[in-house]
């Protein structure tokens, strides 16, 4: 070896390689599925490289993933021959941490076990996993296409630093050894391997093999000395789970595959898988996951499907196939209506991302619909994405009704800050000659149980929706009626309750009006500049007075929005 050097691991590196092997124990084998995932990802890299460059491949295109283990030495190896690194790109790749968040992510731990495993497999451990059971980790690694002194070998035992070194390395792609601690030894066996393989890895497109050693035997049935031969068997299924037919995968493989997209722990809440033919084609598997990532509501966090053109693996975080209200949504779009040099900038400009994105739309809402029939899962889904998905009636006003039915409010009904009834449970409970759904914005739920405003609507026994999110004001601005029926804010402009009233109260009320003329008249000069106008209501019952908006006023959420937007 040549050129050695010393270095350091990155702050954020050491943090996580420390939290990793202190609250991963319970899921210790997961750093299996994670070098699988690597090496089949390596592969995919150099098959599309190899698109329009075939030399790459160096005569070896037959792309395949390796495990084999030593019990006597402590070992697993881990081999691909994929893209392979360079010595820059393995400084950069096991030495760092490049995903934005990552930061914020370090922040979010608790120091509980129990949680911060879940946080962390939700982040994605990737690579260093392997010091989970490990504690010296060798990797020998060459780029595809370079010469073969162009090898490298990089070294840790995990703890703040590493070595790399130039080596000589016939084959391209990638070899990771793991020397495995005394108390994990136990993955060093064959039948644990395979089964671990199976459970995890089944779905992987790229073979993964495991050899398996027989030993000629003489006459008698001893082992005939050198007579060992080795066959490599697959191990896994080996075929893209989205291309197999439905009828045949099961909710395992399914769930199993779900955690191998989204870098998941637990399982997902639901799934839709959809081939289209005619005017377009399209595979597409979509997964509601069943909690939400660190970086949901961050700028750059990750979103989007993996984006396969013909079963060949183009990028991960294709964003443009869905909406930003519906980021939350993981999974697979495989197509044979891209081309496969497509880059991100072309999809940008091509229509038919257009078409793909408008049908996955109207899957995912449809998956919502449907997930939306069992109350449990349902509201497990919207108390982790109930806010995010409520901004679609603003961003895609052709679907805004269906997203309407999706929807979940706190109302009068229950008085409870659940967010647990839909606009059509309202709609069924509204009273005889009642047009209109009304609703009230406020800063918190409490504001919102107890404002003045509600008097009459309870009185009265009319439903009114309470509205206590941030982002709620925004989302009525955008939502003008749902199943024919107007939205009301019960906070603003005249009160007008239509066919409720009889003709008696109305009257009533404008006999009211005229006698308390003078009143008005005087606290309205009284007021002098503070208000627009003054007037006798029947909004109230115990309350002598309420601040009313005009109709078309921007609420008080929005005006401090605004404000603070420096607006
Ligand atoms: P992620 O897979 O989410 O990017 P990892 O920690 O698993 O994060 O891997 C970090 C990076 O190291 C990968 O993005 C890839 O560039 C590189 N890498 C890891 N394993 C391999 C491999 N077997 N072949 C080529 N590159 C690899
Ligand atoms: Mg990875």
């Amino acid at each position: 070896a040549t050129r050695e050097e010393t270095l350091g691991f990155q702050t954020e590196v050491k943090q996580l390689l420390h939290l990793m092997i202190h609250s991963l124990y319970s899921n210790r084998e997961i750093f299996l599925r994670e070098l699988i995932s690597n090496a089949a990802d390596a592969c995919d890299k150099l098959r599309y490289a190899a698109l329009d460059n075939d030399a790459i491949y160096e005569g070896d295109s037959e792309l395949r993933i390796e495990i084999e283990h030593d019990a006597e030495a402590g070992t697993v190896t881990v081999r691909d021959n994929g893209i392979g690194m360079t010595r820059d790109e393995v400084i950069e790749n096991l030495g760092t941490i490049a995903r934005s968040g990552t930061a914020e992510f370090l922040k979010q731990l608790t120091g509980e076990q129990q949680k911060d495993a879940k946080l962390i497999g939700q982040f994605g451990v990737g690579f260093y996993s392997g010091f989970i059971v490990a504690d010296e980790v060798t990797v020998r690694t060459r780029k595809a296409g370079t010469e073969q002194a162009e090898g490298v070998e990089w070294h840790s035992q995990g703890e703040g630093e590493f070595t790399v070194a130039d080596v000589e390395r016939e084959a391209h792609g990638t070899e990771i050894v793991l020397h495995l601690k005394e108390d994990a030894r136990e993955f060093a066996d064959d039948f644990r391997l395979q089964s671990l393989v199976r459970k995890y890895s089944d779905h992987i497109e790229v073979p993964v093999r495991m050899p398996r050693v027989e030993t000629a035997k003489d006459e008698d049935g001893n082992d005939i000395e050198g007579g060992e031969t080795v066959t490599w068997e697959t191990v896994n299924e080996a075929t893209a789970l989205w291309v197999r037919p439905k009828s045949e995968i099961t909710d395992d493989e399914y769930k199993a595959f779900y955690k191998h997209v989204a870098h998941d722990f637990s399982d997902p809440l639901t799934w839709s898988h959809n081939k289209v033919e005619g005017k377009l084609e399209y595979t597409s598997l979509l997964y509601v996951p069943g909690r939400a990532p660190f970086d949901l509501y961050e700028r750059d966090g990750a979103r989007g499907v993996k984006l396969y053109v013909q079963r060949v693996f183009i990028m991960d975080d294709a964003e443009q196939f869905l909406p930003l209200y519906l980021r939350f949504i993981k999974g697979v779009l495989d197509t044979r209506d891209l081309s496969l040099n497509v880059s991100r900038e072309l999809l940008q400009q091509d229509p038919k991302v257009e078409k793909i994105k408008s049908a996955l739309t109207k899957r995912a809402l449809d998956m919502l619909k449907k997930l939306a029939k069992d109350d449990e899962a349902y509201q497990t889904f919207w108390n982790t994405f109930g806010a995010v998905l409520k901004e679609g009636p603003a961003e895609d006003y052709a679907n805004r009704e269906k997203i309407a039915g999706l929807l979940r409010f706190s109302t009068t009904h229950t008085d409870s800050a659940t967010q647990d009834q839909s606009l059509a449970d309202y709609v069924s409970r509204m009273k005889e000659g009642q047009e209109k759904i009304y609703y009230i914005v406020a800063d918190g739920f409490n504001a919102a149980k107890s404002s003045p405003h509600l008097e009459i609507f309870r009185k009265k026994g009319i439903e009114v929706l309470l509205l206590h999110d941030r982002i709620d004001e925004w989302l009525m601005s955008h939502l003008t009626e749902f199943e024919g029926k107007r939205f009301v804010d019960v906070a603003k402009g005249e009160l007008d309750l239509g066919e409720i009233e009889g003709e008696e109260e109305k009257k009533a009320q404008e006999e009211t009006a005229k006698a308390k003329e003078d009143l008005v008249k005087r606290v309205k000069e009284g007021l002098g500049e503070e208000v627009q106008e003054v007037k006798v209501t029947h909004r109230l019952t115990d309350s002598p007075a309420c601040v009313v908006l005009p109709e078309h006023e921007m609420g008080f959420q929005m005006r401090r929005i605004m404000e603070a937007a420096g607006q």
